[in-house]
């Protein structure tokens, strides 16, 4: 027999052998009658009803002797058929070889995954790529981070890995498309990731190990017969009676009928190129603020109590939300990154933003949160012209970048203020030195950012750090502008994934404004991949 249970809670300290000792409890059977147990999901409950956090774990258990067993009554349990073998998306290979090469641009995570399928699908794709491989990338950003010296086609968000390579590698997604979730985390695990991703309900990889994983990536594509070319810049499109015929890379035209555009939204070269065509975008809601940090001792022991610096536990996360009536705007925290540091970033000469990163092990002394208002494309003026009105919300980001630029002294550092200077708008002349971005000045954010965030901020901060005990808003350092946490456009697609006006393009990826994150971008590349081939195999 094969049940399934639900809810089979663990103390934090379980060995294995205690899951068949929880699993007989729950059951009311003897362990004898337990054969393969097999934990498909795991998360932490630490909800402060609870006396200890313990681990809410799912399960699958055979049971080899039924004589006299009694599937007991309870919710949590059930007789299932067969074992949950997770969907795999898996849409076969191509009946046709297209004329000219199926071309991937970006290689973020929707343009890897996007590269891979279609290599693993026959297509031998070529997956172009405008910054460096990870190794040279690193250093380019290392140079960035200690002398400020920026290489606008290579940085924190250019280059091979694409925008997450430095960050905390946070692999939560509320995707729906669970097969291709899986194929993605399986395929992590290929190139290095640990398997506990697959059960994980919080799974994160951190900096270190994505630098790792992504290049076995690569070799994975080029395995599978893809080609990737670093240092390739996609500067135009040739479009002929609405179908794709070709694009421009660093001056030269590539013939092909089949492009997946996984640019991410930091490429706003290619909004503008777009803008221009006859591409169609339309701008979408987005939200900028501050990424805020915090001591990481005094959130873990908000989060876990005296749980607090339990190993199994490690740095807490947070999540939080705040909205003062339905005649505010709303506040909310976006990419914790526990044990993390605070980084500045940037990919155009005087304009800077700012993210949060960590290591695999999240043990740095500090936590940081994005907390960001809502914008909306009525909150900054239309422009006169079509294809500037389009590049209203870039000019809206950019702004408030290049105000972060000066106003932190134009040399890459980034802006930051205690949250009491910003709450009273008395900003002192000098940063405490327990921070975790050393290159920072003490700045005026209300020169960086407009009134309404401010404003916002101001009344939303205090009212969610009062939710965290044991949090000192004394000791929080507010550090500007978070202004890239979604894209400001979408680019149109139709059912089948393709551009709504031009056929052969399938815009992918969070810069096309329909994925945000890790993972769903990459689920996003799957299923653009898979457009390609259907469009190949009709
Ligand atoms: C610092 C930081 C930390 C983050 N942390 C997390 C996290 O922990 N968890 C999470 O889920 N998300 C995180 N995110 C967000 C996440 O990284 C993005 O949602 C995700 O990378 C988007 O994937 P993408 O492939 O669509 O685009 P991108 O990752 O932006 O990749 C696009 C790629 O296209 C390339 N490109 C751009 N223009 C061109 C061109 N013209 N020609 C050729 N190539 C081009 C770029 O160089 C880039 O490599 C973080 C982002 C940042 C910046």
């Amino acid at each position: 027999m094969l049940i399934k249970i639900r809810q089979l809670l663990l103390p934090l300290n379980y060995e294995d052998k205690d899951i068949k000792t929880a699993v007989a409890a729950k059951l009311g059977s003897s362990e004898d009658i337990l054969s393969v147990i097999k934990i498909i999901r795991r998360s932490i409950d630490a909800r402060k009803r609870r006396e200890t956090p313990v681990f809410s774990v799912t399960a699958e258990i055979e049971i080899k002797n039924i004589k006299g067993f009694l599937l007991p009554d309870n919710v949590d349990i059930e007789q299932i058929k067969e074992k949950t073998v997770p969907a795999e998306s898996n849409i076969g290979r191509i009946s046709r070889k297209p004329n000219s090469p199926v071309v991937v641009v970006g290689a973020g995570p929707s343009g890897l995954m996007a590269a891979l399928v279609l290599a693993e699908a026959g297509l031998s794709p070529l997956l172009i790529e405008r910054g460096s491989p990870v190794k040279e990338r690193t250093i380019q950003v290392s140079q960035f981070w200690k002398k400020g010296t920026l290489n606008p086609e290579s940085n924190v968000l250019f280059g091979e890995g694409g925008a997450g390579l430095f960050s905390d590698g946070k692999l939560t997604s509320r995707s729906k498309n669970r097969s291709g979730v899986r194929r993605f985390l399986k395929t992590l695990v290929k190139c290095g990731a640990a398997e506990d991703i697959l059960i994980d309900a919080e799974p994160h990889l951190g900096s270190d190990l994505l630098r790792q994983i992504v290049q076995s990536f690569r070799k994975l594509i080029e395995i599978n017969g893809g080609e990737v070319r670093f240092h390739s810049c996609l500067e135009g499109i040739h479009i002929e009676k609405n179908t794709l015929t070709g694009i421009i890379v660093n001056g030269k035209e590539i013939e092909t009928e089949h492009c997946v555009l996984a640019s991410g939204h930091s490429a706003r070269d290619i909004y503008t190129m777009l803008a221009g065509s006859s591409v169609m975008l339309e701008p979408k809601s987005f939200a900028a603020g501050v990424r805020l940090e915090l001591s990481q001792e005094h959130i873990n022991r908000a989060q876990w109590g005296r749980f607090a610096g339990h190993p199994r536990l490690g740095a807490a996360p947070f999540r939080l939300t705040f909205k003062k009536d339905k005649l505010h705007r709303a506040c909310y925290t976006f990419c914790m990154c526990p044990g993390g540091t605070v980084i500045s970033c940037a990919s155009s000469h005087g304009a800077l933003t700012t993210n949060g990163m960590s290591l695999s092990k999240r043990s740095g002394k500090f936590g940081n949160a994005a907390f960001l208002v809502p914008v909306d494309p009525t909150d900054y003026p239309a422009q006169a012209d079509e294809v500037n009105n389009y590049l209203a919300g870039i000019e809206f980001q950019e702004k408030m970048e290049r105000n972060a630029y000066t106003e932190a002294g134009s040399d890459y550092s980034l802006p930051a203020a205690p949250l009491s200077g910003f709450l009273t708008k008395k900003y002192p002349d000098i940063l405490t030195s327990n921070r975790s971005w050393k290159r920072s000045r003490p700045a005026d954010l209300h020169n960086i950012l407009p009134d309404f965030i401010c404003e916002t901020l101001s009344v939303a901060i205090p009212k969610m750090l009062s939710l965290m005990d044991g949090v000192v808003p004394e000791e929080t350092l507010l550090y500007a502008a978070e202004t890239r946490s979604s894209s400001p456009y979408r680019i149109l697609r139709n059912e089948s994934g393709e551009s709504v006006s031009v056929s052969g393009l399938f815009p992918s990826g969070e810069g096309a404004g329909y994925a945000g994150g890790i993972v769903s971008s990459a689920v996003d590349g799957i299923m653009a991949a898979e457009a390609v081939i259907r469009s190949l195999s009709s």
